[in-house]
């Protein structure tokens, strides 16, 4: 197997540079970004809304994940299993989802996917966005230098590198956590059902792992 320059030994540092720019941030993270910016400044209430916490600016984050995850898994969900436009092509398992078969809730995979995927992941994800800004509302967390200024702007731009490896360093812990025996029976089992991943699997996971 190839290993990226990043886990080379000897250390290549310009290589580990240029892997971690071209490979590990583009272009998937510069999607990120671009989503990020869109749903900050078009599709979040205002700051305001979140200082004494208000069920409809809650109910609005909520929904707008729900419109993005729509959008994307399904998205993905219509073009390359219900059009089945790529064929098998690229497709790491020939088989087609299941359906019909008993781990599954309502006996589908497709229909367990999107029910943990709305019911659970959405909402914990708005849950926990609603909180931090709560926190920012009320100067309740170390806050970001002004909008505007060259401390404001480097704090941004720190920050928005910084959450590439921080949420790669996360995933590694948490993962490893959830694959200890009684996290992986109690929670981690229901996201590896889906042994032949669909669009919709990626966040198909019980509230626990949402929670992590
Ligand atoms: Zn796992």
């Amino acid at each position: 197997m190839m290993l990226p320059p990043l886990y080379e030994r000897p250390p290549r540092p310009l290589a580990m540079a240029r892997w971690t720019i071209t490979k590990f941030l583009w272009w998937q993270g510069g999607l990120w970004i671009a989503v990020g910016i869109v749903a900050w400044n078009w599709l979040t209430p205002s700051l305001e809304s979140f200082a004494t916490p208000a069920a409809w600016a809650v109910a609005a984050v909520y929904l707008r994940n729900v419109a993005l995850l729509i959008a994307v898994a399904g998205g993905l969900h219509w073009w390359l299993f219900i059009r089945r436009r790529q064929g098998t092509r690229h497709k790491y398992d020939e088989r087609w989802l299941s359906a019909g078969r008993r781990p599954f809730l309502f006996r589908n995979q497709t229909r367990d996917n999107v029910f943990w995927s709305l019911a659970s992941a959405c909402s914990i994800a708005a849950l926990y966005e609603a909180l931090m800004l709560w926190l920012y509302a009320n100067d309740l967390i170390w806050t970001v230098p002004a909008t505007g200024s060259l401390a404001g702007f480097g704090y941004t731009a720190a920050l928005t590198l910084l959450i590439f490896p921080l949420g790669s360093v996360h995933f590694y812990a948490n993962h490893r956590l959830l694959h200890t025996k009684h996290l992986y029976r109690w929670a981690h089992s229901l996201h590896h059902r889906n042994v032949n991943i669909g669009p919709w699997s990626g966040v198909s996971m019980h509230p626990l792992e949402h929670v992590l």
